[in-house]
C-alpha cells in the first residue's frame, strides 16, 4: 500500500522573479549580460572533449587574472567559503601552529578553519578598518619559529580595508612558514601579484570583482605547496576538497570523474574572465578606481566620512560612518525599497556603525555612482539630515571631469 500523497498548502506558486536590483553592497555584484547569456546556454557532459578544452582556457585565464604560472590555479566548485576551506584542510594538519591576522570578520572564519583542522591557531589582533601590521606578525613569528602556515585577508571586505600582502609574505617566509591569503574581494578589482608577490595558497570568489555568478572559487597553490600535499603524512580530512582528488579532475592528463562540476557555472565564469582579460587588467583597476573617486566625492560633500584611511582603502568597497541620530537600517530598507539599490550594513564591532558601499565588477559604472548618491541623498533630507538633493551628484560629476581632463591630458602627453 503506498502511503497518500501530501500536498502542498493552498498558496498559488508561481515562477520566480526577481527584482531587477542595483547592487552595491559587499558581494553579489551585478552580473554583465554576456555572463548570463553565456550562463543560460545548453549543458554538456563534464568530460566531453569541447568542455575540457573550455576548461583549460579558463585556467589560462585565470592564471592571467591572478598574474601566476601556477600550474595549480583552477576554479575550486562552491563559493569563496569553500576556496579558504581547500587552503586550510590541505595545508594545516593537526597539531600545526597557524599564525592568523585578524583584523575583520573573515580572519574569524580563518581561525575558525585553523580549529577544525585540529591546528593550535596564534592570532595576530588588528584594529577592524586598520591593515594587519607587519611588525606585529614578525614579533610574533620570532616568539613562534615553528608556525607553519600565516594566514591573512588582502581585502577585508567587512571594513574596507587592505594589507600589504608583499610584506607580509616576504616576512613569513623569512621565518619559513607558508602563506594563505584571501583574495575574494581583491580580484580584478585592485592590484595583486601572486607570482611577484610570493603568495603561496590565494582563492577567491566569482561574485566580487569578477562580477559572475556566485558560487566558484578560484584558487591558485604554488610548487610549494604542491610539494607539501605530496609529502604529508596524514590523509587530507576532507574528500571533496583533497588536491590529490581534485587534481584527478583539474590536472593536465588523465581527467577522470571527481564530481559533477557546475558546468553553466563554469561557462560564465570563463565568460567573466573573458570580459577581464578583453578590458585589461589596468584597466579594470583603474575603472574600480574611478569609480571611487566620484563616489567619494559625492559621500564627503554630503558630510559622511570614510572609516579607513585613504592609503589603505579599498575602492572596491567603501565603509563609511553613519551620522549621529540616522537610522542606518531604515536608510537602507529605503535605499531597497524606493530605488531598487542594495547597499551593506556593518557587521561585529561596526554593526550599526558603517554603511558598506560596494563598486565590484559590472556595478562599477557611472550610472551606480549617480543613482546611489541621489537615492541617498534623497533618502537622508528626507530625515532631516541637513544635506541638500544634488550637492552629491555635482561633487561626483566634477570628479568625472577633472578625471576626463586629466586621462586626455595624458594622452596627449603620450602622444
Ligand atoms: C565574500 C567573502 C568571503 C566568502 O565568500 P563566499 O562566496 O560568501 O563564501 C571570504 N572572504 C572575503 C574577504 C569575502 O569578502
Amino acid at each position: 500500500m503506498n502511503s497518500p500523497i501530501q500536498h502542498l498548502p493552498a498558496k498559488k506558486i508561481n515562477s520566480f522573479y526577481p527584482p531587477q536590483r542595483t547592487l552595491m553592497g559587499p558581494g553579489p555584484s551585478e552580473i554583465a549580460p554576456r555572463v548570463l547569456a553565456a550562463m543560460s546556454l545548453p549543458c554538456i557532459g563534464y568530460l566531453d572533449p569541447i568542455f575540457v578544452d573550455m576548461m583549460d582556457e579558463l585556467k589560462t585565464l585565470l592564471r592571467y587574472a591572478y598574474q601566476t604560472d601556477n600550474p595549480l590555479t583552477f576554479p575550486a566548485s562552491g563559493p569563496g567559503s569553500v576556496g579558504m576551506e581547500m587552503c586550510f584542510v590541505n595545508m594545516v594538519d593537526p597539531g600545526d601552529k597557524v599564525i592568523v591576522c585578524r583584523n575583520g570578520v573573515f580572519g574569524g572564519r580563518m581561525i575558525e578553519n585553523v580549529t577544525r583542522c585540529g591546528g593550535v591557531p596564534i592570532v595576530v589582533e588588528d584594529t577592524w578598518g586598520e591593515p594587519v601590521d607587519p611588525n606585529k606578525l614578525e614579533e610574533t613569528l620570532k616568539q613562534h619559529p615553528d608556525t607553519k602556515v600565516v594566514a591573512f585577508v588582502l581585502a577585508e571586505t567587512s571594513t574596507g580595508c587592505m594589507s600589504d600582502a608583499k610584506t607580509l609574505v616576504e616576512i613569513a617566509h623569512r621565518y619559513g612558514a607558508l602563506t594563505i591569503v584571501d583574495a575574494v574581494t581583491q580580484l580584478g578589482g585592485t592590484p595583486l601579484f601572486v607570482d611577484e608577490w610570493n603568495i603561496d595558497a590565494i582563492y577567491s570568489g566569482s561574485q566580487k570583482c569578477l562580477s559572475c555568478t556566485p558560487g566558484l572559487s578560484p584558487v591558485s597553490f604554488s610548487e610549494r605547496v604542491v610539494e607539501q600535499v605530496r609529502a604529508r603524512k596524514h590523509r587530507c580530512q576532507s574528500w571533496f576538497m583533497d588536491l590529490d582528488l581534485v587534481l584527478g579532475y583539474w590536472g593536465t592528463t588523465n581527467r577522470t570523474y571527481h564530481h559533477t562540476a557546475p558546468i553553466n557555472g563554469l561557462f560564465a565564469l570563463h565568460e567573466s574572465l573573458l570580459l577581464l582579460r578583453e578590458e585589461g587588467l589596468e584597466n579594470a583597476w583603474s575603472r574600480h578606481t574611478r569609480h571611487y573617486l566620484a563616489l567619494k566625492a559625492g559621500l564627503e560633500a554630503m558630510g559622511l566620512q570614510y572609516l579607513v584611511q585613504e592609503p589603505y582603502r579599498l575602492p572596491q568597497l567603501n565603509t563609511v560612518r553613519v551620522p549621529e541620530g540616522i537610522d542606518e537600517a531604515k536608510v537602507r530598507k529605503a535605499l531597497l525599497q524606493e530605488f531598487n539599490v542594495e547597499i551593506g550594513a556593518g557587521l561585529g564591532p561596526l554593526a550599526g556603525k558603517i554603511w558598506r558601499f560596494g563598486l565590484m565588477g559590472y556595478s562599477a559604472k557611472t550610472e551606480n555612482v549617480m543613482l546611489c548618491l541621489s537615492a541617498l541623498g534623497s533618502i537622508l533630507m528626507d530625515m532631516g539630515y541637513p544635506v541638500k538633493v544634488g550637492i552629491a551628484e555635482a561633487a561626483a560629476h566634477q570628479s568625472y571631469s577633472e578625471q576626463h581632463a586629466l586621462a586626455a591630458a595624458k594622452k596627449i602627453k603620450a602622444a
